[in-house]
């Protein structure tokens, strides 16, 4: 692309004409919709306010109108990508909520991850040794009705602040095992800006910890807000990454593809997830445009998420074979880099667990059979000799396994023969047990390990 057709592309306003905001919003001045606070400060939220927009349906008026729903708020720039005629609209079945939000389904849970279960001060989730979750808002642009804390977005009463910020930072300077922090919430970006580059500042002095990322979707649903401003704040503490969350091709628009240019210019590498959604993106074609749509923007398309089995999500839940059929019809048929790993956040607090098609059919000590994307079967033919690596005389895997405790206990202990099983405590504890760990496994199970890894 040239660079004045870019230039120009980039300088248009927000999914709409240059000169005008769109329908209904007619009479704004252009500064004000461009204006972030404007857009923040006059979300619709009510059947009276989205009725003026789109033609609401019985459905959609039950779900705004029900006691006790999950917050709503709508910009009115992400309102206005919607299609006031389709109720199938990619747009609008993402923030609008219908009345099979209110149906409840088997196993759905308030919190599927467990992140509560995994807090150990309020608002910092440590799951995984060597990086945490500091969610530091409630407070989102929009609110997707899908969302897997809904338990607590959007919920003013549930806010954290300086106490809470005060409590995780101090977790995580005396924890030195911590080197990724990833701010979430909420979304990180709705904070004033001062707040956000304190809590950038103070986690940048913290020596151990080496990342700092942002999960946001504030580029999607309020693109505006992404000002050169803001990026020149970001950019003062890299390596900062940032995962935006995008579903549908229909949401990056040319507003979207600036404040995504923005974030990319200012040197901040760029990932998007997406939730696979019944009737939004369970769709192969849907999907490929998305990723193209992403990685012209700069952006890697990072994850698809399996929708989680949260309270009100049930109708937007597929089939897992519909996020493997998307993963199949992606790989190969597009660029590498382009095809983003399927992943399933395991309910009670398991962590990501990747999908994918089988590409491996069989194999032996000599050869592995595989398949490629086209259904095209070889053998690769497995070396004759192989000097093993000696992890006994690798520097690397013995301070790796010193900084992972949870290494131990894992399938890839089993690999590398540290372990030879890993049982259910509940075989474990039972009192006709087959067979008793031998001494040299009772030797390496770490003290205190409870659970189901032993
Ligand atoms: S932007 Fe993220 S945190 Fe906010 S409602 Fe959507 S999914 Fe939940």
């Amino acid at each position: 692309m040239d660079t004045e057709k870019e230039a120009q592309e980039l300088e248009e306003p927000p999914g709409c004409s240059p000169l005008q905001p769109p329908h209904p919003w007619e009479a704004v001045p252009l500064a004000s919709w461009r204006d972030w606070r404007w857009q923040l400060a006059h979300r619709l939220n009510s059947v009276e306010d989205l009725g003026n927009v789109i033609h609401l349906t019985k459905e959609e008026i039950e779900g705004l109108s029900a006691r006790g729903r999950f917050r709503v708020d709508v910009t009115p720039y992400f309102a206005s990508l919607m299609d006031p005629d389709d109720a199938a609209c990619p747009i609008r079945r993402q923030v609008i909520p219908t009345s099979q939000e209110l149906v409840p389904y088997r196993y759905e849970m308030a919190d599927s991850l467990a992140e509560d279960r995994h807090s150990p001060v309020p608002g910092l989730v440590h799951r995984y040794p060597d990086r945490v979750l500091m969610l530091v808002t409630t407070q989102c642009a929009s609110y997707c009705r899908y969302c897997t804390r809904s338990r607590l977005v959007g919920d003013p009463a549930a806010q954290l602040g300086r106490k809470a910020y005060d409590a995780q930072i101090e977790y995580i300077s005396r924890t030195p095992m911590i080197r990724d922090v990833l701010l979430s919430g909420g979304d990180p970006l709705t904070l004033p800006q001062n707040v956000l580059e304190d809590l950038l500042r103070r986690l940048r002095s913290i020596e151990h910890v080496e990342v700092v990322r942002i999960g946001s979707r504030v580029p999607i649903f309020l693109p505006m807000r992404i000002t050169p401003d803001l990026t020149s704040i970001l950019r003062k503490y890299h390596p900062l990454w940032m995962n935006v969350h995008v579903n549908h091709p229909r949401e990056i628009t040319p507003d979207v593809r600036q404040a995504l240019a923005r974030l990319a210019d200012a040197g901040i590498p760029l990932g998007n997830q997406s939730v696979l959604l019944a009737g939004i993106n369970d769709c192969p074609n849907v999907m490929r445009d998305l990723v193209h749509a992403l990685v012209k923007s700069r952006v890697r398309p990072y994850y698809i998420y399996q929708c989680d089995m949260v309270h009100g999500a049930g109708h937007f839940r597929t089939p897992v074979s519909v996020g493997v059929d998307i993963v199949e019809s992606l790989r190969g048929h597009t660029s590498g880099f382009a095809v983003p790993t399927y992943v399933i956040d395991a309910p009670h607090g398991g962590g990501k667990i990747p999908v994918m098609p089988n590409y491996v059919l069989s194999q032996s000590p000599d050869r592995v059979v595989v398949r490629n994307y086209l259904g095209f079967i070889t053998a690769y033919t497995q070396p004759d000799a192989y000097l093993r690596h000696d992890s006994s005389n690798c520097t690397s895997c013995q301070s790796h396994i010193l900084a992972d405790p949870q290494e131990s206990e894992s399938v890839a202990a089993l690999l590398s023969g540290r372990r030879s099983t890993i049982e259910p405590l509940e075989v474990v504890d039972a009192p006709l047990r087959p067979h008793s760990a031998s001494p040299e496994i009772g030797a390496l199970a770490p003290a205190g390990a409870n659970g189901h890894l032993r």
